[in-house]
Parts: C-alpha cells; sequence; structure tokens
C-alpha cells in the first residue's frame, strides 16, 4: 500500500507542482525563511576535542585528574554549636603541570561576618518581614560563622604562608609539586555551626524548642580542595550559595567525636558500629541487612525519646572510612531515631538507611527507606549499579541537599502528625532527587558552580523515571508539559541553560525542569528508548568517577546514538526559543482525469495546450469552484493511462493494482511555526471511518523553511481531524493552533486545572 501512496503522491504531486502556479507568481511569493542557523554544527561552539576529551565526547587517551585524600578529626560541641577540625590532607598532582600552589575553598566562609556574600545582592526592602527575618536583617550583629584558621602547617611543622580570599585560600608551597608527586599538608580550624531553618544554610542544625535538642546536618566543614584540570586550571569561582560544589575524589579517614547519647551516620563505613549501638541494636542492624523486604528499626522512637532527656556529658568518636568520594558529609543527634533495609543491586547487598527525628513520623518510617530502596534500584537500571554500600536520607527541616552516600530531605507532618498527599508527595519526590544525586554528580562529577544543570537536569529527568517506577502517575516535574509557562514567560528574565548557575533567573526551571524535559523529548520523541537510554547510560559509563563537561555530554549523546542532536542542543540548551507549531491550512484535493483549470493555466506560458499531453491525471481542490463531484469520478488510471499501466504491471501486484481504482484522497496540509525552535512534528490524523494514523515528521523538516511548510498527504480514507503533539510531549506553548477543525478553546475551569499541576 506504501508502494503505491508513494508512486501516485509523485506523479501526481509533480504533475500539481507544475500546475500550481506560473513562475512569475512563484517569484513574487515571499522566499520562506532559510534556515542554515539553526542546522549549523556545533563545531565552533563546544570547545576543541584534544588528547584529555574525545570529539566523540569520551575521555581522551592522557585525561587525568587530582586526587586529594583528608584525614580527619572533628569534635561537635553541641553545647556550644561550634565543629572544631584537625585535617591532614594528601594531595596527589596526577596532572601534566607543576603546581606552585593549590587553591583550597573555605565554604563557610559564606557565613563570614564580613563575607561578600551581602554585597553582591541588590534590591529594594521586601514588603513584609516576619519578626525573626527582621530583626536578623536590621538589628542583629551579622552571624559570625566564617571559618577560623588556627593554623596551617607542613607534615614537619612549619607554617605554610597562604592568603584568604572570600572563600577560597591560596596555599604557597615551599617547593614547586612536581607533576606526578605528592604533597601533605595540616590545617587546624574551628566555626561557629549556623541554624539552618533560620538562614536557609545548605548545613547547620536545627533547635527543637520543646526538649531543647538539636539535630546537626553537616556539610561543606573542612577546608577541601578545588579542582585543577584541562579546562579551567583551577577553578576559581567564589562560593555565593545558589552554585554548588567542584570537587576532586579521594579518600577519607573522619573521626568525629560526639556526646555518648547522638546516633550519627554518614559517608562511608562506620568502622566501630558495633560500639556506638546497645546489644539489641546492633542485633537489629544485623537482621537489617538481611532484610531485603521491609526496614528494621534499629534505634527505635521510644530509644530516641529517652535520648532526648540525657544531655550525656561524655563522648564517644565514631571512625568512619570512604574510599573515592568527592566529598564527606554527616548528621548527628540525640533525637535520631534509625532503619534500615537491605537492597540487591548486582551482585551487591547495598543498605538503605533512614534517619529522622520523631517530629519526621508516622511519614518518615512509613516511606523514607523505601523510597531510598527503589531510587537505588532505578537509577542502577538507568545509569550503572550503586557502587557505595549505603544510601542514607536524613530529616531534616526544608533541607534537600546532597552529599556522597548521605542526603537530607525535608517533609514535615503537622504537629498531630497528620500530613497533607503534598507533603507526602514532596517527600517522596525529594528523597529521589537527592538519593538520586550519587550518581550526578557525586560520582558523574560534574561542575556543579559552573554548570549547574549537569548535575540538576540530568538527575530531575532520572527522578521523573525512578518516580514513575515507584507509583505510576506521580505528579514528577521534569515533564516537557511542565516547563510550557516558563518559556513561553517574560523573555528578559529567561536564560539559555547554558548559563552559569548563579546569574540566572527562575533557577528552578533553568536547571532543573528544562533540561529534564529536554531530555524527555530525546527520549520520547527525536531517539525512543533504546538509542537514548544507551547513550545516557554510555555517557554515565564514561564519566563515572570521572569529570564530564557540556561537550563530553553532547558529544556522547550523538556518538552513541549516531544522531546528530546539534539542532537540538543549540535551540533548546544554547536560546530562550520556544516550540509552537501549528496548523494553518488544509486543503482537500480528489483526484481527476481533467483537466484542471490551473494545469490549463500552467501550460499556457509554454505554448502548449494541456490536450497535446499524455493522458496525466489531476488534483482538484474540493474548495474550488470548478470542482464537481463528477470530477472525483476517476476511471481506472492503470487502463487510461497506457505507460502508467505499464509501470504498474511491472512494479506492483494486482490487488495493489486494484486499490488504485479507489477514490483517492489528497490533503495539502500547512504547518506553520511562530516558535523559535525546531522540532519534530507529531501528527495524527484521524478519519472518518474512526481510525488513526499517527505521523512523525522529523525536525530537519524545517530546513529550508523557518515559518511554513507544506506537506501532501495521499489517502483513500477521508480525514475528518488532524491533530498535532496530541500527548503534549514537545513542550509546544500554544496548542489553541494544534487542531484542524479548530478546537473550541478549553474552559476556564480546565485551564485551571492544567495548571495547578505544574512544578
Ligand atoms: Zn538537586
Amino acid at each position: 500500500m506504501k508502494k503505491i501512496t508513494y508512486l501516485l503522491s509523485f506523479l501526481l504531486v509533480s504533475t500539481f507542482a507544475f500546475a500550481q502556479v506560473p513562475k512569475s507568481e512563484v517569484n513574487n511569493k515571499p522566499q520562506g525563511h532559510y534556515n542554515i542557523s539553526k542546522f549549523k554544527q556545533l563545531e565552533q561552539i563546544l570547545p576543541t576535542a584534544n588528547t584529555y576529551r574525545t570529539a566523540s565526547g569520551a575521555p581522551g587517551h592522557e585525561y587525568y585528574q587530582q586526587k586529594v585524600d583528608y584525614k580527619m578529626d572533628i569534635i561537635l560541641d553541641d553545647a556550644n554549636q561550634k565543629l572544631y577540625g584537625e585535617e591532614t590532607i594528601t594531595y596527589h598532582n596526577n596532572s601534566p603541570d607543576d603546581l606552585e600552589y593549590l587553591w583550597v575553598q573555605l565554604d563557610q566562609n559564606i557565613r563570614a561576618s564580613d563575607a561578600i556574600t551581602n554585597d553582591i545582592k541588590a534590591g529594594g526592602p521586601l514588603t513584609s518581614y516576619n519578626p525573626q527575618k527582621f530583626t536578623e536583617t536590621f538589628l542583629e550583629q551579622p552571624f559570625d560563622g566564617g571559618f577560623k584558621l588556627d593554623y596551617i602547617k607542613d607534615m614537619e611543622g612549619n607554617d605554610l604562608s597562604h592568603i584568604v580570599n572570600g572563600t577560597m585560600m591560596r596555599i604557597d608551597l615551599p617547593a614547586v609539586l612536581k607533576s606526578g608527586n605528592k604533597t601533605s599538608f595540616k590545617i587546624k580550624w574551628w566555626y561557629n555551626i549556623p541554624i539552618h531553618t533560620i538562614d536557609r544554610a545548605r548545613s547547620g542544625y536545627e533547635h527543637f524548642e520543646k526538649d531543647g535538642n538539636n539535630a546537626y546536618v553537616i556539610a561543606q566543614f573542612f577546608p577541601r580542595l578545588a579542582v585543577y584540570n584541562d579546562v579551567e586550571g583551577w577553578q576559581n569561582l567564589q562560593f555565593f550559595g545558589r552554585g554548588e560544589f567542584a570537587l576532586e575524589f579521594g579518600d577519607y579517614e573522619v573521626n568525629i567525636t560526639t556526646p555518648a547519647d547522638h546516633i550519627l551516620d554518614g559517608t562511608g563505613h562506620i568502622l566501630n558500629r558495633k560500639d556506638m549501638l546497645t546489644k539489641k541494636q546492633w542485633k537489629r542492624y544485623e537482621e537489617a541487612e538481611k532484610s531485603f523486604d521491609k526496614p528494621v528499626i534499629i534505634v527505635t522512637q521510644e530509644e530516641a525519646k529517652e535520648s532526648e532527656k540525657s544531655f550525656s556529658k561524655k563522648t564517644k568518636t565514631w571512625n568512619l572510612k570512604a574510599e573515592n568520594v568527592r566529598d564527606f558529609a554527616f548528621a548527628s543527634s540525640r533525637k535520631f531515631i534509625l532503619d534500615a533495609q537491605a537492597v540487591k543491586i548486582g551482585n551487591k547487598t547495598v543498605m538503605a538507611v533512614s534517619l529522622y527525628p520523631k517530629e519526621g513520623n508516622p511519614l518518615w518510617e512509613e516511606y523514607s527507606t523505601k523510597v531510598v530502596v527503589n531510587t537505588l534500584e532505578s537509577y542502577s537500571e538507568q545509569m550503572f549499579d550503586y557502587p557505595y554500600h549505603k544510601a542514607i536520607s536524613v530529616h531534616a527541616k526544608r533541607q534537600g541537599m546532597e552529599y556522597p552516600m548521605i542526603c537530607w530531605n525535608y517533609g514535615r507532618p503537622k504537629e498531630d502528625g497528620t500530613y497533607s498527599e503534598r507533603t507526602r508527595n514532596g517527600m517522596i519526590g525529594v528523597i529521589t532527587h537527592e538519593v538520586g544525586h550519587n550518581w550526578f554528580p557525586m560520582i558523574i562529577n560534574s561542575d556543579e558552580r559552573q554548570w549547574g544543570w549537569m548535575d540538576e537536569g540530568l538527575n530531575t529527568f532520572a527522578e521523573l523515571i525512578a518516580e514513575q517506577r515507584l507509583e505510576k502517575g506521580f505528579p514528577s516535574r521534569g515533564y516537557p508539559k511542565g516547563i510550557v509557562d516558563y518559556m513561553s514567560g517574560d523573555q528578559s528574565r529567561i536564560a539559555p541553560i547554558m548559563s552559569k548557575h548563579e546569574n540566572v533567573y527562575q533557577n528552578g526551571p533553568n536547571a532543573y525542569s528544562k533540561p529534564s524535559a529536554g531530555l524527555y523529548i530525546l527520549r520520547e520523541v527525536i531517539l525512543g528508548h533504546d538509542l537514548f537510554d544507551k547513550a545516557f547510560k554510555t555517557y554515565a559509563e564514561r564519566w563515572k568517577f570521572k569529570h564530564p563537561t557540556p561537550a563530553d555530554f553532547f558529544r556522547t549523546m550523538e556518538d552513541a546514538s549516531g544522531t546528530d542532536l546539534d539542532w537540538f542542543w543549540r535551540g533548546w540548551f544554547y536560546t530562550t526559543d520556544y516550540n509552537d507549531i501549528g496548523i494553518k491550512e488544509v486543503k482537500k484535493y480528489v483526484v481527476t482525469d481533467k483537466p484542471t483549470e490551473k494545469a490549463k493555466a500552467a501550460a499556457k506560458p509554454y505554448g502548449v495546450t494541456i490536450d497535446s499531453f499524455l493522458p496525466a491525471l489531476y488534483l482538484v481542490n474540493t474548495d474550488s469552484e470548478e470542482y464537481t463531484e463528477d470530477m472525483a469520478k476517476v476511471k481506472d488510471p492503470s487502463k487510461d493511462i497506457p505507460f502508467l499501466n505499464e509501470y504498474l504491471a511491472d512494479n506492483f501486484s494486482p490487488e495493489e493494482r486494484n486499490s488504485l481504482k479507489k477514490t483517492k484522497y489528497f490533503y495539502e496540509i500547512t504547518f506553520e511555526k511562530p516558535g523559535g525552535l525546531v522540532m519534530p512534528i507529531l501528527v495524527d490524523y484521524i478519519y472518518a471511518d474512526g481510525t488513526k494514523e499517527s505521523k512523525y515528521y522529523p525536525a530537519e523538516i524545517w530546513r529550508f523553511n523557518d515559518k511554513e511548510i507544506k506537506k501532501v498527504f495521499a489517502t483513500d480514507k477521508e480525514i475528518k481531524e488532524i491533530i498535532i503533539d496530541p500527548n503534549q510531549l514537545t513542550a509546544d506553548i500554544d496548542t489553541s493552533n494544534n487542531s484542524w477543525p479548530k478546537k473550541k478553546e478549553d474552559s476556564q475551569f480546565d485551564q485551571f486545572k492544567k495548571n495547578t499541576i505544574k512544578n
């Protein structure tokens, strides 16, 4: 059937095209909008490939990265909310370069009383302040939360010359650190821990007025090496708060001293866990290691409530050890309940762990560990098997923040233990997202400070897949239809995804939902699951435990899918254009063997009459004046047209020839594109008999005209309805032009319902 349609379209359309308009008229028509730039290759924009990073998007044969190991002794002073640390840092210079100095990140300096963070904020007063915010903004001395550096010494005890520059510190080495060599030095420091519930820090403590306890979620707590690499030398972007982190991999040995009644967990193995728990709790822990179907509660709510009263003056020291991680974080409180469940990932057992105060229940006991399990399984399917031995979800009010093996998550019921659907879904979403960050960026270690979307966007996409695996229909963000409001909004508040995190309005849609929606379109519309999934996995495999850049991602996705996607990256990632495709006009033609007026007119300038032609077929527009129903009664073309007859006999079976006798409709559909993006056209043709045909026209259909294109469609059935993008897969911002005949607009109620689903 396809062959015939093709042949007929060819014959008729060429006749039709010839017959359409005299040449002079063609020249008066607008020449279209030749679209050479939107399909131009990205070569001039992407960095030149080299021996560190190949043109295929893989690490090159000379790829290197630095390694930094930390040995730390930490004291958590709960009575005064201070953190003390002494650390030995060993820096391995794997780069081909000799280094004169090292740059260290002092992220807590964002809370130093003289931090520039406040000075770079501009804007008038808020319209209202709660009393706490008012006091904090206008009355209080700024909180003094910066690092206090006691010393920076080499291993012989000599002071090292250094200079602090905001959240960075340069340490001058006594001798040049040669390529391939390593050096060690010591830093002693302390700082005042901030209350994270007040100043929205990514780390700090929450104070519980009722029982007088604190719950600590501690991160960015030690001076850490900045990244040095082939892309930017030393990463020297200051920490302003939003742009997250760029960190090297390394091994950690960390001893943390807490009050004796605290429960702690953090990055790495707890080497002396048995000594830290009661006998009963240890037995439960061992049970949890074999419990694959449900979590086992290791520290119960009753035990936690008892601890809340004890305020022990004694201390204990937790010994943790982690290999090949890019950061270290921990949580500690005497309020913590602890539960865990075993998960099989490949041939390894991983522990899914939750840590929460009683204020998180009943929600946390019911959902947290279950969500961790699902995330570990889903992300392992999507990318690669989770390589670490555990993943911990810690409940911390208003937090959603990720570290290797551990993350902080919000979702707190009301005081009476009830909670809304929204709180529950928010909690499931944030746990999935933050546990998912173990892949992006903890293992696929992109530079978060420079490229927020590389971890947030890719992770929001993987999160969506994981959430749907847990609960079909879960209100995930990151679908194409969820980004429509943003993309159609005020252009002066929208930046391309390829912008620095810190510098954009509307960071949420910019770095999270829009990249996710883009990946969704690639998977569902452009590449399909097989090509997309393989390419996405290839990117993850190539760059796990390494430092990828945007170009490595773009190139790998093309390399592994065998598809040129430059036009897609260019439009979706480098511009703020939106997608809007519509149906401008639909013309119906039937086949006739009677020369049409148009055909006669077209033949005239050539000095021929239509009758001198070989017998031919013509298309007549059913809306034209000359059209009569009689014209549509086509004779048997295979009999009446000798050369066609021969062709048909040679190439088509008798059944196929027979089908030519049926009435043929030809539709000329004009698609318009008010949107700036080029995008495939997804069309459903719905026939009068109720059947449906879905068509896919690749984005390249817009190569020669960026504004409108025509498509001629041959069918033996009459079309009743045409719909563009019926399943809302392409973030089309205006669906009022998506159907023919034009549909009535949604009622206001439908509009309202649609809008409330988003984000
Ligand atoms: Zn995130």
